[in-house]
């Protein structure tokens, strides 16, 4: 494949603004690189015509000194996010042929900075998933294997089509959403980036929704500037969205690479689960070695709460999903499946439309928010939901930011999980709290495990501080000095 696939998001858009290849050249270069990895299951629909042309018209905008911030860069898009006139269907059957007669925030910001789409993402069926394994279109394949093992491994779920494109260098970048990991857990799995920012930075408008109040769009990309590149072109205050915040977006790159001495950094001790494998341990120890060398402080901190935010999130998020996917009921989107009578009707759309997981969590959502155990179930959650922002609170008094591992394990067999859905659900054990606290977080690669598999180290900040995460996910990616990438085994 052509070395341009292997250039990062910063130095294709230098070269292309430099002129030392075409938005087209790239763009072709990139479409035959998704053509040749159709063994990964990443792309659900490609759009190679739309891409060269947007590269055309990038080339056009190049050409006249009117280049944006990311003009001619192409990019993948989870199918989460709605693409005017080309098909959502965020990986479910239910949408059938959804052709969204609008545009998502989000992505409109990307057009606007000149980026160039290459196609939709596999994901987990509504983001309900860790593991890509509860795609109505099958599972993405992640591009890396254990050394000396041909067995397939999850690339991570539920944007596990972002992280395995970006990782396999089928697009320079990739959009994302987390509601309890879903950008996260998938980074660490593929050696890749993602950062979940503040709830309320990027729209949700156009998103589909899973749990509106812990959804969150963020980008998976190859390096932690290349993420703030993208991240600053995602975010904004955008009216059509109630819950986004009305301020100002930094310029996240100008964080990457400034000096983190004197940050106190907090090492939660609640993190420490037990059964974590002793490389992750090491891995996170070596993380706090990096940044003491770096000049930051370590302090201990506790999250007394940490152990209640998994079941907590497993009530809060199906109750919400419940009800966000009573919409889907036959009459106003893609697929219907008549019965005798309306009722009928309903029943048979939804029991052809959705699948197992999803299904599970609508059960799920609507009997914790049933009349009986509204009080025991729903109301306790939003309770330890509360405690858990708390906590966070209270260690900011002695912590500017908090690191830990992104994930409790390397990257599983397909299939090794999916019968049990509790052992699925552990995936999101580091991540899930800061989906509850709205907080900026974000997994960096920092290292291989024994069998050649990348882990990520995650940097959880304050609210809106998304500039200190930036600023230590650098110095924890220079001195870590991940470059590993997957063999090209589907070539
Ligand atoms: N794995 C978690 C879940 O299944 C998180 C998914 C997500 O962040 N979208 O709910």
């Amino acid at each position: 494949m052509s070395s341009l696939t292997s250039l990062t998001l910063k130095a294709a858009v230098d070269g292309l603004k430099s002129k030392a290849f075409s938005a087209t050249e790239i763009t072709q270069a990139h479409i035959e690189a998704v053509e040749a990895a159709r063994a990964l299951n990443a792309f659900v629909l490609e759009t190679p015509e739309k891409a060269l042309e947007m590269a055309k018209a990038s080339d056009a905008r190049i050409a006249s000194g009117d280049a944006g911030p990311l003009e001619g860069a192409p990019l993948g898009i989870k199918d989460l996010f709605c693409t005017e006139g080309v098909r959502a269907t965020a990986g479910s059957k239910i949408l059938g042929n959804f052709i969204p007669p609008y545009e998502s925030t989000v992505t409109s910001q990307l057009w606007r900075d000149g980026a160039v789409m290459l196609g939709k993402l596999n994901m987990d069926e509504f983001a309900m998933g860790s593991s890509n394994e509860t795609s109505a279109f099958g599972p993405v394949v992640n591009p890396w294997r254990s050394r000396g093992s041909n067995q397939q491994l999850t690339p991570g779920g539920s944007s596990g089509g972002s992280a395995a494109s970006v990782a396999a260098d089928l697009c320079l970048g990739a959009t994302a959403t987390d509601t309890g990991g879903s950008i996260r857990q998938p980074a660490a799995f593929t050696g890749t980036v993602g950062i979940k920012p503040t709830y309320g930075r990027c729209s949700r408008w156009g998103v589909v929704a899973f749990a509106s109040s812990l959804d969150q769009a963020g980008p998976i990309a190859k390096t932690v500037e290349d993420a703030a590149i993208l991240l600053r072109s995602m975010s904004g205050h955008d009216p059509k969205d109630s819950t986004s915040l009305p301020i100002e977006v930094p310029d996240f790159a100008s964080f990457v690479g400034k000096s983190v001495k004197g940050l106190r950094v907090g090492v939660p001790r609640e993190y420490r689960v037990d059964g974590m494998p002793a490389e992750i341990e090491k891995l996170w120890s070596d993380g706090i070695e990096w940044l003491k060398a770096a000049g930051c402080e370590i302090v201990d901190v506790s999250l007394p709460h940490t152990k209640y935010a998994l079941p907590a999130y497993y009530i809060v998020a199906p109750a919400e999903a419940s009800s966000n996917l009573a919409r889907y009921d036959g009459m106003r989107y893609g697929l219907r499946v008549d019965g005798a009578n309306l009722t009928e009707t309903y029943e048979n759309t939804r029991a052809a439309g959705f699948g197992t997981e999803v299904k599970r969590r609508i059960m799920i959502g609507t009997y914790v928010l049933s009349a009986g155990y509204y009080d025991a179930y729903y109301l306790k959650a939003l309770k330890v939901r509360r405690r858990i922002a708390d906590d966070f609170d209270q260690a900011w008094q002695k912590c500017d930011v908090l690191l830990t591992p992104t994930a409790p394990s390397a990257a599983f067999g397909l299939g090794e999980n999916s019968n049990d859905p509790i052992a699925m659900y552990l995936n999101d054990v580091f991540t899930v709290t800061t989906n509850l606290a709205g907080l900026p977080s974000m997994s960096v690669p920092a290292g291989l495990d024994a069998q050649g598999l990348p882990l990520g180290l995650q940097i959880i900040g304050r609210a809106l501080d998304e500039g200190t995460v930036f600023s230590v996910a650098g110095a924890v990616e220079q001195a870590a000095g991940f470059r590993a990438k997957a063999e090209k085994w589907w070539l």
